[in-house]
C-alpha cells in the first residue's frame, strides 16, 4: 500500500479529505499507519473495573463480572452491548464510527442474547439504553440517553442519541466535514505528521 506524500505536487497539502480517502497516512502522535478512515473503539464500557481481556461470547455469565467483545455484566446488575455509533462524514459515502457500549434492560439484553447468533431478534428495537463511554469533544460524564438498533445479520447494533438537539444527534443527522474527522481523531491521539 503507499503512502500519500505529505506535500502534494505544487507544494500544498493534502486536504483532509485526501488524507481520510487515502490508503495509508502518517499518525504523528502514535507513528502507525493509519488507513483512510478508521473506527474509534473502547475496549470495554467505562466504568469497566477488570483487565482489558475479553472472555468467550459463549461463556457469558449473568451474574458477577463479564465482558467479551460484545457482552458485558456489572456485578449482575447492570448489562451492556458493545455497538455502533456512526457519523456520516460530507463528501464522501463513509462514516465515522464509534465503538462504544449501551447498557440495556435486562429484559432487552436477553432479547439481544437470544438474536445474537442469527441477528433474528424478538423485535428490533429500538431498545432504549444508556452511553458508556465518554466521547471526546461531544460527551463528558452526564448520562447519555440513546436508542439501540440491534441489526440484522452480524452487524453490530446502531446507536442514536434520543435528544434530538444534543450536538451529537444534530451531526449524526447532517453529518460533519473531513475537517471535522480529523479534529475528532486529534482529541484521541491521532494527527496527521507535519
Ligand atoms: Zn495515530
Amino acid at each position: 500500500m503507499s503512502w500519500i506524500p505529505k506535500i502534494l505536487k505544487g507544494g500544498r497539502k493534502p486536504t483532509a479529505l485526501e488524507l481520510l480517502s487515502s490508503a495509508q497516512w502518517r499518525c504523528g502522535s502514535c507513528d502507525e499507519a493509519h488507513q483512510g478512515m478508521f473506527a474509534l473503539a473502547s475496549f470495554a464500557p467505562d466504568p469497566w473495573p477488570g483487565a482489558e481481556r475479553y472472555e468467550p461470547n459463549g461463556a457469558i455469565r449473568l451474574e458477577g463480572d463479564f465482558l467479551s467483545e460484545d457482552f458485558c455484566v456489572l456485578d449482575g446488575k447492570y448489562f451492556m452491548v458493545r455497538a455502533c455509533l456512526e457519523i456520516p462524514v460530507l463528501g464522501t459515502h463513509e462514516v465515522l464510527s464509534f465503538g462504544v457500549w449501551s447498557t440495556l434492560s435486562r429484559d432487552n439484553f436477553d432479547k439481544y442474547l437470544v438474536g445474537f447468533d442469527d441477528g433474528d431478534y424478538p423485535d428490533m428495537g429500538p431498545w432504549s439504553g444508556w452511553l458508556c463511554n465518554r466521547i471526546e469533544h461531544y460527551i463528558g460524564n452526564d448520562p447519555l440517553a440513546i436508542w439501540l438498533v440491534p441489526q440484522a445479520g452480524r452487524q453490530r447494533p446502531r446507536l442514536y442519541v434520543q435528544d434530538d438537539n444534543h450536538p451529537l444527534a444534530i451531526d449524526q443527522d447532517n453529518g460533519i466535514s473531513p475537517e471535522r474527522v480529523l479534529e475528532i481523531y486529534g482529541h484521541y491521539g491521532h494527527r496527521p505528521s507535519e
